[in-house]
């Protein structure tokens, strides 16, 4: 099973990624999570991407690309993967998709979690002081927001369009949004 896993920040892609891994048994694979690591080693790629981390704003898809394709070649990913927020922009979809269909491992499916602005900025507010995270303050946040926007709402249409988009309501509790997103990929 090979997933991706749209949505803008707040809309509970990680507490999903974390339920859907246990359930189809395949890595997790979170580009902000391994992007933090690499900062949190100060390696040269942490130190490149530490102040664009810290903005709110999308590292390049070149970074991301060599970081992304790296992390799927590596033999436990052979059973699938859950890409979560590792593609962004329309450019990181189009290189994922020549890579994979090169490597003639197909996505199975692109999953969009919906959940409105007014709601996602509320959580993200509430999530201030619970997570300490650079990126969590009002003003990145609602960068983050922006970008999501601007840069990354557009994947959704290109994976409409190679009919591999599920649209799933991510308003409800952690277990509804969870059998949505089951359903959808089952389909
Ligand atoms: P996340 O934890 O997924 O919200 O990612 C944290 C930060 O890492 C983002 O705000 C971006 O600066 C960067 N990042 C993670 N994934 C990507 C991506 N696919 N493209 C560009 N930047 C990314």
């Amino acid at each position: 099973m090979r997933i991706v896993l749209l949505g803008p920040p707040g809309a509970g892609k990680g507490t999903q990624a974390a339920k859907l891994i246990a359930a189809f048994g395949i890595p997790h694979i979170s580009t902000g999570d391994i992007l933090r690591a690499q900062v949190a080693s100060g390696s040269p790629l942490g130190q490149r991407v530490k102040s664009i981390l810290d903005s709110g704003e999308l590292v390049t898809d070149e970074v991301i690309m060599e970081v992304v394709i790296d992390r799927i070649s590596q033999p436990d990913c052979q059973k699938g993967f859950l890409l979560d927020g590792a593609i962004r922009t329309v450019v990181q979809a189009e290189l994922l998709q020549g890579y994979l269909t090169k490597a003639g491992t197909p996505l199975d499916r692109v999953v969009q979690m919906n959940v409105p602005d007014t709601l996602l900025m509320e959580r993200i507010r509430n999530r201030q002081g619970a997570v300490v995270r650079a990126d969590d303050t009002a003003e990145v946040a609602a960068k983050r927001l922006q970008v999501y926007w601007e840069q990354t709402a557009p994947v959704a249409g290109y994976y409409e369009h190679a009919g591999l988009l599920a649209k799933v309501d991510g308003v409800g509790t952690v277990d509804e949004v969870f059998d949505r997103i089951v359903k959808a990929v089952s389909a």
